[in-house]
């Protein structure tokens, strides 16, 4: 597969690395081949996942919450990140997302919204893996427009009084702590629910034919009574769930460009050893135009994702470039597995090869985290100055 990776090079984007990212991606990379590799179309087939033991593993190589500085985590550049979640959704994207939602979403909320108490009793352990949160924004009648949230939280002396439901939630049956996005009298407001709490229960969401190893669940809050203290203080508004939002669609930019290349390697190994007519398909043209199409389109990715990660690390990242990557690079690693797939003929409708399984995987990524549709108005409404939304 490396010989694989390194054709797939063309631009030498390799060589731009410096002796620590370099470092941090094939530590990355190796725990991602001999880890996960080997166990996730098992975990896939089955839509199980050793989910608390793999957080624990994903907490000591240190990419929980890497990001972020201080409270055990390790306050890597932006671009580290993104290559450690290239590396990850390399294997598949339900890892991924195991990683983002714990890391740019539940933590993030924490270290950017909570209060000092909140953050001790809940980062360093999260950054270990040892504990895991999740984040409650959709709801069942509110995806793309979540102002339409339903979702109340009413004051009661002390303590809030939480009603509704959250839906697709990833890791929302798993985790200790649930970051809940709700309505209140002075705008919406995220209160952290813990496990256990009366009137707060889960329930997964079984028969997806996408990001099957991942645990996606339904929060429903019956009148959950939490304290003021699980408020979190400077999450004020709707501007505070999207804020989060865009740490964890940044980490899709690069991640998906993994997907991509992997499918892309697969196809390339598959049609240098597979003949017919008596030769390797590779020796086709029409073959080799499929792959130089789908090489150029995977640098393209690459190269968009490191322009963004560049922009995050000079603290010059804006919305539309978020929006700009998860509009180009999971559209386009999208499309590079559809069409790697037709290089595997039958052989790549099977869970054998890594190849449709991405494909199906980034049906969700494609709509998760701002649909594909949404990042297209936001584009749309930064070329115009025009809003198409409503
Ligand atoms: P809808 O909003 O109903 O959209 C349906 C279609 O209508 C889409 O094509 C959409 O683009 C289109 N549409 C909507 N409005 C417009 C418009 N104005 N103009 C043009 N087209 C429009 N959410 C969380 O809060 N936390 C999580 O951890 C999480 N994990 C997820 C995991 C999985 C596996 C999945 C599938 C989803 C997850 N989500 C999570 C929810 C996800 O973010 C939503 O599914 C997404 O925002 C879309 O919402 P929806 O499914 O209600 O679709």
């Amino acid at each position: 597969m490396s010989d694989a990776l390194d054709r797939l090079d063309l631009l030498d984007l390799d060589d731009d690395l410096d002796g620590d990212d370099r470092l941090l991606r094939d530590t990355v990379r190796k725990f991602a081949d001999d880890r996960l590799r080997p166990n996730i179309r098992q975990w896939f087939e089955d839509g199980t996942l050793p989910a608390r033991e793999l957080a624990q593993e994903f907490g000591a190589l240190g990419v929980l919450g890497m990001h972020l500085e201080g409270y055990g985590c390790a306050g890597a550049k932006a671009s580290q990140y993104g290559l450690a979640c290239a590396e990850i959704e390399a294997v598949d994207s339900g890892l991924r997302s195991l990683v983002s939602v714990q890391g740019s979403l539940a933590m993030f909320c924490i270290w950017k919204y909570g209060s000092e108490d909140q953050k001790q009793q809940w980062l360093p352990g999260m950054a270990k893996g040892e504990l895991l949160g999740c984040f409650g924004l959709t709801e069942p009648d509110a995806g793309s427009d979540p102002a339409g949230m339903r979702t109340r939280a009413v004051r009661d002396g002390d303590d809030w009084v939480l009603n509704g439901s959250k839906m697709w939630i990833t890791n929302g049956s798993l985790a200790d702590v649930a970051v809940v996005w709700a309505r209140t009298d002075d705008g919406v407001r995220g209160f952290l629910v813990e496990k256990g709490t009366k009137g707060f229960t889960t329930q997964d969401v079984h028969h997806k034919i996408s990001l099957r190893a991942s645990v996606t669940s339904e929060l429903v809050l019956d009148d959950v009574r939490v304290p003021e203290s699980s408020r979190l203080p400077e999450g004020l508004g709707l501007k505070a769930p999207l804020g989060a939002l865009s740490e964890a669609r940044y980490g899709i930019v690069w991640g998906v460009t993994g997907a991509a290349r992997d499918a892309l390697a697969s196809a390339l190994d598959y049609a240098g050893e597979r003949t017919q007519f008596d030769k390797p398909i590779a020796g086709f043209q029409l073959t080799q135009k499929k792959f130089a199409d789908l090489a150029v389109a995977l640098q393209h990715t690459q190269l968009t994702a490191a322009r963004i990660g560049a922009l995050k690390d000079a603290g010059r990242v804006r919305p539309h470039h978020i929006s700009f990557g998860k509009f180009s690079n999971v559209r386009t690693a999208l499309e590079i597995c559809r069409e790697a797939r037709s290089i595997l003929g039958g052989s790549g409708i099977t869970t054998e090869y890594p190849v449709l399984r991405h494909a199906v995987n980034l049906e969700t990524v494609y709509t998760y985290e701002g649909t594909h549709e949404v990042h297209t108005l936001v584009l749309g409404s930064k070329l115009t100055g025009l809003d198409a939304f409503r």
